[in-house]
């Protein structure tokens, strides 16, 4: 059978290999998904918890190793590839108990009728996910899932299957036959899934693929969760505490080498403020330590790939033939390595900043004032979330005027527990987390009944 090697970004080397599924296997998998579906759905919301609930453990065991593969896998430093799994493990039982409560019938009642709200499941779940948080990102769509009744089968990025099967295996190990399957590969596989029986495919990657999955979608009218990518603004407001903005900047534009879907990509700085804000962002820059992620210190490790680096390099190029002053960074190393770049005097015309960057670059663009901020802000096809630095009141303003599905102020973009990751326009529509977002793997039925007039 053919193999999906998985290699390190770091310096090319092979770390482990899955067997690829073939695609035509997938319509029989589906089925046997399927066929398991009434039994698990029998158990109930409770039962499911009983079924899942050893995984919390389990995570939490498995997080040094699994940790380090994964690190290994897709390049982060080690201590957030251990940190993915041990939270994800150490959150478990509550979001089980959430989830509980969230697939458990309703009962809705006005003067003449009494009407329950079931969450049914929906039947099979295809769940197809991406490499850059490659155990929490199948997590949020399997789990809820899994919850409300479905079955579910799950494909992994091909580029971190190692993390994509240890996640199935440490979820799944007290599981009955067929109620989560793993697939394994690449588009055509992905394809095949979308293509197959399923009755809700829950996505998480780019807004070229969402595309793509939409479209074949429409034949069957399948459901769709959508989270797509961003290319996240952060405001920075005339009375903002400069220091502070820099280094949420820094931080936030390099976390996991820039790739996370939330990261700062663009940073709007009022002119008479930028030459500071940029000195501040730069010498922030040169604090984080770039090399391997399994290196003590290491804040910044390699890119996923070297494709996905070449992306990121045209992007600079281009800026900079257009005039953007590149003032830190952007140096290609060894394996996957890209220094991370603080570009300034990016201007609005450029590719770089309206498209996803996905990697360690900075773009600051000088406005005149607030409103020219907001405006360039909204005007991208994105809008998964926003920053805005400043006088709180002041802020708040500011964020009623951005089209983002979640706002930080001060800090980054992370509600309150029971909030949503919600993206707005073409982020992505479908959203995780809190009691509505799990919903969404469920069908809602509404059974009504009058309340005879005696009782009224
Ligand atoms: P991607 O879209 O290239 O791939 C995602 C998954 O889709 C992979 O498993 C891939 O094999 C599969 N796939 C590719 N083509 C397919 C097709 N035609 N049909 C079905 N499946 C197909 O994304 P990626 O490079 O893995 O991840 C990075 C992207 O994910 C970025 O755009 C990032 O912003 C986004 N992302 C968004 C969120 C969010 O919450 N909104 C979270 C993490 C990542």
């Amino acid at each position: 059978m053919a193999e999906l090697i998985s290699y390190n970004p770091a310096d090319g080397a092979p770390v482990g290999a899955v067997p690829i599924t073939p695609a035509e296997a997938v319509p029989a998998i589906v089925a046997r998904a399927r066929a398991a579906q009434p039994a698990w759905a029998a158990l109930g919301p409770a039962g499911r918890r009983d079924a899942l609930k050893g995984a919390a453990a389990r995570m939490i065991e498995a997080a040094e190793s699994a940790g380090r593969q994964l690190t290994l896998e897709m390049g982060k430093p080690l201590a957030e590839g251990v940190g993915e799994i041990r939270w994800t493990g150490r959150a478990l039982l509550d979001e089980l108990d959430e989830m509980v409560e969230a697939f458990t019938p309703e009962r809705v009642a006005d003067r003449h009728t009494r009407s329950t709200l079931h969450y049914d499941p929906l039947g099979v779940c295809a769940a197809i996910t991406p490499w850059n948080f490659p155990f929490s990102m199948p997590h949020w769509m399997v789990l809820p899932a899994l919850m409300a009744g479905n079955t579910v089968v799950l494909k992994p990025s091909e580029e971190t299957p190692l993390t994509g099967q240890a996640y199935a295996d440490l979820l799944g190990a007290d599981l009955p036959d067929g109620v989560l399957q793993v697939v394994h590969g690449a588009d055509a596989q992905g394809k095949a899934l979308v293509a197959a029986d399923v009755d809700l495919v829950a996505f998480t990657g780019s807004r070229a693929v969402g595309r793509q999955i939409m479209a074949a979608a429409a034949g069957r009218l399948t459901r769709l969760i959508l989270e797509l990518g961003g290319k996240d603004p952060l405001v920075v407001l005339a009375d903002a505490d400069l220091e502070a903005a820099a280094r949420f900047a820094a931080r936030n534009s390099f976390r996991n080498a820039g790739q996370v879907c939330v990261s700062t990509e663009r940073i709007y700085v009022p002119e008479p403020l930028a030459d500071r804000f940029v000195d501040l962002l730069v010498a922030e820059t040169g604090k984080l330590k770039v090399g391997p992620g399994t290196e003590d210190g290491v804040r910044v490790g390699p890119m996923v790939n070297a494709r996905q680096r070449a992306h990121v390099l045209a992007q600079l190029e281009a800026a900079e033939a257009a005039g953007a002053v590149r003032r830190c960074g952007g140096e290609p190393g060894d394996g996957a390595f890209l220094a991370p770049a603080v570009l300034d005097r990016v201007d609005h015309s450029m590719d770089i900043a309206r498209e996803e960057t996905f990697g360690p670059v900075a773009c600051v663009i000088r406005v005149a004032d607030e409103d020219e901020a907001v405006r360039l802000a909204n005007d991208t096809p994105y809008g998964l979330g926003a920053i805005v630095f400043g006088d709180e009141a002041r802020a708040e303003a500011v964020a009623d005027r951005l089209r983002a599905g979640m706002i930080g102020i001060n800090r980054g973009v992370g509600g309150a527990q029971g909030t949503p990751w919600v993206g707005a326009r073409q982020s992505g529509f479908g959203y995780h987390k809190g009691t509505a977002g799990h919903r969404q793997f469920a069908q809602v039925r509404v059974v009504s009944r009058a309340i005879p007039r005696g009782e009224r």
